[in-house]
C-alpha cells in the first residue's frame, strides 16, 4: 500500500473576489522505500502540496491517504496523531532547539511519542551515528557546522521512525558540496529505513538522483522526463 496518495486534492485561497486555485484535484501514489522530487517554481504551490499532504493544511477537496488510512473525515485530534506517529519534516532551515545538544534534539519527539528516556537516547545515538554524527552527541546546534545541523535535523524528523517524509527544500541554505553531501546521507537513510520521500528542491543535480521527478502545472501533479 502507499505511504501517501493524494486524491483529487484540491486547495484554494481567497483572492479578491474569487479564489487562487493551487491545487486543482492533484493524484499521487508514494509507495515506501521511494523517493521522489518535487521541481517546480516559486509559487506554483510546492509548500501548499507538502503542508497538505502532512496534514498541517485541510484540502479544500479530495482525501489525503496515509498507509491506507483516510483523513478526509478524521477529527483534528486524529489528525494530529497520525501526524506525529507517521509523517516526518525537514524544512530549509533546521528549526533545532538552541538550548538542547544534537542527542536532546533527537531524543525528545521519542519522548513525547511516550518512549523511556532510555530507548529515545540508544535510538537517537543509533540514528546520528548513521547519518555520520556518531562524534557530535553532546555538541549544541550552534557549535555544529550547516550541514551538520541539517542531518540533525534529519535524525530528528525520522526519530519516531515514520512512514512518510516530507522535505520543503533541505538543502537550500547549504553550499553545493554540503548540500550534495547532506543529500546523500538522506538517500542512505531513505534505503536503509523503506521510509517514502518527497522532496521539493531547486536542485536539479540532487532531482536526477530520486526515483522520480514531478511538477506542479496548472494545479496537476505532472511526471517530468
Ligand atoms: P511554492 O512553495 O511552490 O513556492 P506555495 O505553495 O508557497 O508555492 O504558494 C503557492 C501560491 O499560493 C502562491 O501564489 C502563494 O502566494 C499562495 N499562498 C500560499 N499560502 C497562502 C495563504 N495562506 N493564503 C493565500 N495565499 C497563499
Ligand atoms: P515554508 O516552506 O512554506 O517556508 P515553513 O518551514 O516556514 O514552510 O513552515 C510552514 C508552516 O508549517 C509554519 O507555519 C510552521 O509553523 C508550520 N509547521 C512546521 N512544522 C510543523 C509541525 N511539525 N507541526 C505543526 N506545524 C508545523
Amino acid at each position: 500500500i502507499p505511504a501517501l496518495r493524494l486524491a483529487r486534492v484540491e486547495r484554494r485561497y481567497p483572492e479578491g473576489e474569487g479564489f487562487l486555485e493551487i491545487l486543482r484535484g492533484v493524484e499521487l501514489a508514494l509507495m515506501p522505500g521511494e523517493m521522489v522530487a518535487l521541481v517546480a517554481p516559486s509559487g506554483a504551490g510546492k509548500s501548499t502540496l507538502l503542508h497538505v499532504a502532512g496534514l498541517l493544511e485541510k484540502p479544500d477537496g479530495g482525501d489525503v491517504v496515509i498507509g491506507g488510512r483516510s483523513t478526509a473525515a478524521m477529527s483534528d485530534a486524529e489528525r494530529t496523531r497520525t501526524r506525529r506517529e507517521e509523517i516526518g519534516f525537514v524544512y530549509q532551515f533546521h528549526h533545532l532547539l538552541p538550548e538542547f545538544t544534537a542527542l536532546e534534539n533527537v531524543v525528545m519527539p521519542q519522548m513525547i511519542r511516550g518512549l523511556s528516556r532510555k530507548e529515545a537516547k540508544g535510538r537517537a545515538a543509533e540514528l546520528l551515528a548513521f547519518l555520520g554524527l556518531g562524534e557530535r552527541l553532546t555538541h549544541r546546534p550552534a557549535k555544529l557546522s550547516g550541514g551538520e545541523q541539517q542531518r540533525v535535523a534529519i535524525a530528528r524528523a525520522v526519530a519516531n521512525a515514520p512512514r512518510l517524509l516530507l522535505a520543503d527544500e533541505p538543502t537550500g541554505n547549504l553550499d553545493p558540496q554540503t548540500s550534495r553531501h547532506v543529500f546523500s546521507t538522506l538517500v542512505s537513510l531513505v534505503r536503509a529505513s523503506g521510509l517514502a520521500a518527497l522532496v521539493a528542491t531547486h536542485n536539479l543535480e540532487l532531482a536526477e538522483r530520486m526515483d522520480r521527478r514531478l511538477t506542479l502545472r496548472d494545479g496537476l501533479l505532472v511526471e517530468l522526463d
